[in-house]
């Protein structure tokens, strides 16, 4: 009979305990427990390095969590770790406009021309939220459409049928979200172009916006069909809706630049589409926190100090996530980065695929470039309803398994596993080795 040899893990179990004592739930972020798979003491982490981060007690992880994203550089990149630093040493807040964030600012605009103008946030949430506002502030109108599954962050208009953690945790509508502002939003199937019309026809002349992730990052990564967002964006146009591209997972994962700047996808031709104004987060700075929005100049000068929609941030624009954010997306410039993080993936898929047939489980594995997801079961996954309909509790198992071989998932069956530039040609047969053991116990269960 088959059996893994778990790795042990108390002092993360002595620190939950201590954590639930004065810490809600004992994480800061729902998505961190593993309420998801079962539930116990999830992994306290103590120090990261490249692909690898070390537990209290001292075990060893191949990271494919990838703090949910930005780490696509690996843990303590020297180059970002140098930028801090240098920061940190020269004033960490000034309340007062800095250079760096006009050359943060090119570097990201030369990289998504779509932005005419940008503003820095602190995290995605804000940017996806701030977007909203703006767009309100142009059109006159109060609705949003949104998509089943698609998750934008925590913010009242957007916490209804979201995806990632309310709908792992099983609250697609979270208590405390007035239902006044929640008839605010619509939400349609991902992937259907003739949803959204039917919600257009219905809603047309209210519908400020139509948000959408464009390559789904939340229940699992999930190309749009060839022809959803030409057919989104001719339809928002259409009904004078502006069009707000989600990017807080997309921009810099598969390529330098967004998806929206990604013509190098077999299917649909991204890059034919430029939205009216994108949110951005995670990778662009560089682990520390950020978050940012632009789009189209007349549309962002809608923006105080010059136009009348308020935003604000003490924190907005601080040197240390900046310089974070200018020396990650400099490193992410190396030549044949992007081409290897496809490379390692699609090595891990291609195992991952063979160990899971070898053993008779039903995985579905969809692959973007340098991330993918699984979902154990035998159809194909392109919308929320699919995604929810694999089994959560082989996933969970997987998942144990994994973690009991020093392999790090998310606890969620909706979530990516990310590559990073730190990622080893070894760590991936490691991963594929320990998934061919998980496969085999799960095959006896
Ligand atoms: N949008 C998307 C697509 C996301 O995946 C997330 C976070 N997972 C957010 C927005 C919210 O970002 P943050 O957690 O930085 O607030």
């Amino acid at each position: 009979k088959q059996s893994i040899e778990s790795i042990t893990k108390p002092r993360s179990e002595v620190l939950y305990k201590e954590a639930l004592q004065h810490i809600v739930g004992g994480v800061n972020s729902p998505s961190r427990s593993f309420k998801a798979v079962g539930g116990g003491a999830p992994v306290f982490m103590k120090r990261g390095k490249g692909a690898y981060f070390w537990d209290e007690d001292g075990n060893r992880y191949i990271d494919y969590l990838a703090a949910y994203g930005p780490i696509i550089l690996g843990h303590a990149h020297p180059k970002v770790t140098a930028a801090i630093c240098h920061a940190a040493e020269n004033g960490t807040l000034f309340g007062t406009p800095t250079e760096l964030e006009i050359e943060f600012a090119q570097l990201i605009k030369a990289a998504i021309p779509s932005l005419d103008k940008v503003r820095f946030v602190n995290s995605g949430t804000e940017a996806v939220m701030t977007t909203i506002r703006v767009a309100r502030a142009y059109t006159g109108r109060n609705k949003i459409i949104k998509f089943a599954g698609c998750y934008h962050g925590h913010s009242d208009l957007v916490l209804v049928a979201a995806g990632s953690g309310p709908s792992t945790l099983g609250i697609p509508d979270s208590a405390g979200v007035p239902s006044s502002i929640a008839s605010e939003v619509i939400t349609v199937p991902y992937n259907s172009v003739e949803a959204l019309e039917a919600a257009l026809d219905r809603w047309g002349n209210e519908i400020a916006a139509v948000m959408v992730e464009p390559i789904v990052g939340n229940f699992g990564m999930v190309m749009p069909k060839p022809g959803f967002l030409e057919g989104l964006c001719a339809a928002a146009r259409r009904n004078g809706s502006l069009v707000i591209y989600d990017e807080v997972i997309t921009a810099f994962r598969f390529h330098y630049g967004a998806a929206q700047t990604f013509d190098g996808l077999e299917a649909p031709s991204l890059a034919a589409i430029e939205p009216d104004l994108t949110a951005l987060g995670k990778i662009i700075g560089g682990g520390l926190p950020i978050g940012a929005y632009g789009g189209r100049k007349d549309i962002m000068e809608q923006v105080a100090p010059l136009g009348p929609a308020y935003q604000a941030g003490t924190m907005a624009g601080n040197p240390a996530s900046i310089s974070a954010g200018i020396a990650c997306l400099q490193a992410l410039q190396e030549p044949g980065l992007y081409d290897r993080l496809n490379k390692l993936a699609a090595g891990l898929e291609a195992g991952l695929a063979a160990a899971a047939r070898e053993h008779g489980i039903a995985l579905t594995i969809n692959r973007i470039r340098g991330s993918l997801s699984t979902h154990f079961c035998s159809h194909p996954v392109s919308d929320y309803e699919e995604a929810q309909d694999t089994d959560g509790e082989q996933f969970a198992r997987f998942f144990r398994l994994m973690l009991d071989q020093g392999i790090c998932l998310a606890p969620s069956k909706y979530e990516a596993w990310f590559m990073t530039s730190a990622h080893t040609d070894d760590d991936i047969a490691a991963t594929i080795a320990a998934a061919e053991r998980a496969f085999a116990v799960m095959a006896q269960d």
